[in-house]
């Protein structure tokens, strides 16, 4: 089943090339893609997917959107770059977009990738002058060192040691032990409003209010990392504002802020924005203009289009439509708005991951029994009808021909 492995193809031409001369620090990526356009991707034998993990969140607005294109294409020809000694126009308009969206005075800092944006928390909580911090079990920040340092994955974490912090984790999605691990020294707890790489855990209601009086009882700071909840994918342009009485003081953005481009931010807000002084942190690239002017394209284009609605309905359709089949291998569908796990009855995640690939539809398995949808924001009827048209199909072919050893 997996097109990659062959030698005779354009396929495996690729992959084989891409095995020679890459890191094998992702192992061997199962598709060579060559090309994008919407919800579709193209891969070098030909063949067409439909698009339903979007560069796990990347693709905001699908690829190659006209929006993106031309902001990229007029940015890149008159100001490509200037570097953090000077300013330019796109990253304060970026910073002034997002400020607006969230609705409060701050101050952003533009970095290229969720993990660099996540650092740049961690740094801002080592100024309030504590040290000690507060992560969730499975929780995902990244893989540099600090932010690996807050990742709840001990697998992740262990051929790293020793790493950055005094970093306490306690179990997702609990008030108590939060409260009972925060105390009068902790500079900082950070929580995924939605945990993505986890499996797309969603928290009991009132975990994020919990958590902002406990921090706030404490002089902690909050920070929520919305790197794959934020710019819209649950139908709000950052997934805390579905929670009532939750005012983060540093939020993380990256994935769909950038539409393709590598942009990440780190928001903060009140005090926390005002604790960074001169050349305690940079990065060469940040802001950028070109990513930057992505950045606005893909906030208007979101706004233009109406795709916080289209996110919410489409949800609607895509969950009530996959928890109707009534196949015996689907136990229930949870998260928010368009990132969305399968749950399944059995850990075949991975194998139905394979059959959907075969099928023509991209999506992944990030625990042993859930499928993860992330498809664009933009995604229409037709994309989504097709998709539970097959699905049935492809947890079939899980179910009964023996891919299950694959
Ligand atoms: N935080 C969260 C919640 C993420 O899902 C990810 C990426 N999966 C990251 C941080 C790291 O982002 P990046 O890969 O851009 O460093």
């Amino acid at each position: 089943a997996d097109s990659a492995g062959a030698g005779n193809s354009a396929n495996g031409e690729l992959t084989e090339r891409w095995r020679g001369a890459l890191m094998n620090n992702y192992g061997t990526p199962r598709l060579p893609l060559v090309r994008g356009a919407g919800t579709r991707l193209w891969d070098a034998d030909g063949k067409q997917y439909l698009d339903f993990v979007g560069g796990i969140a990347v693709n905001a607005l699908g690829h190659a959107h006209p929006a993106v294109v031309e902001a990229v294409g007029r940015q890149i020809a008159s100001l490509g770059h200037v570097s953090n000694l000077f300013i330019a126009e796109p990253p304060v308009a970026l910073a002034e977009r997002l400020l607006q969206l969230f609705g409060r005075d701050g101050k952003v800092f533009f970095c290229n990738s969720g993990a660099e944006a996540n650092e740049a928390a961690f740094k801002i909580g080592r100024l309030t002058g504590r040290t000690h911090m507060v992560a969730t079990d499975g929780g995902f920040h990244g893989r540099t060192m600090g932010a690996l340092a807050l990742t709840g994955q001990p697998g992740k974490q262990e051929p790293f040691l020793p790493l950055p912090g005094e970093v306490t984790h306690v179990p997702y999605g609990d008030a108590q032990a939060l409260a009972a691990a925060v105390t009068e020294e902790t500079a900082l707890v950070i929580i995924e409003p939605v945990q993505g790489e986890n499996g797309v855990v969603v928290p009991p209601a009132g975990y994020l209010k919990a958590a902002r009086a406990i921090t706030a009882a404490t002089g902690a700071l909050l920070v929520l990392d919305e790197v794959q909840t934020g710019i819209g994918r649950t139908g709000h342009w950052f997934e805390y504002q579905a929670h009532e009485g939750v005012l983060p003081d540093v939020v993380t953005l990256a994935k769909g802020l950038g539409g393709g481009l590598p942009l990440g931010a780190t928001v903060a807000f009140g005090r926390a924005a005002e604790l960074l002084q001169p050349g305690q942190h940079g990065t060469t690239f940040g802001g950028n203009p070109v990513a930057c002017a992505a950045g606005l394209a893909v906030l208007d284009t979101i706004a233009a289009e109406g795709l916080l609605d289209n996110v919410k309905r489409q949800s609607e359709r895509l969950r009530e439509g996959i928890e109707s089949l009534g196949h015996p291998l689907i136990d229930h569908v949870r998260g928010a708005g368009l990132l969305l796990g399968i749950v399944l009855s059995e850990p075949l995640a991975q194998q139905a991951q394979h059959a959907a690939q075969d099928a023509g539809f991209l999506v992944n398995a990030p625990a042993p029994n859930v499928v993860r949808l992330m498809p664009p924001l933009n995604l229409g009827d037709d994309d989504a009808a097709a998709f539970l048209r097959v699905l049935p199909g492809v947890l079939d072919a899980v179910n009964g021909d023996g891919r299950s050893g694959e």
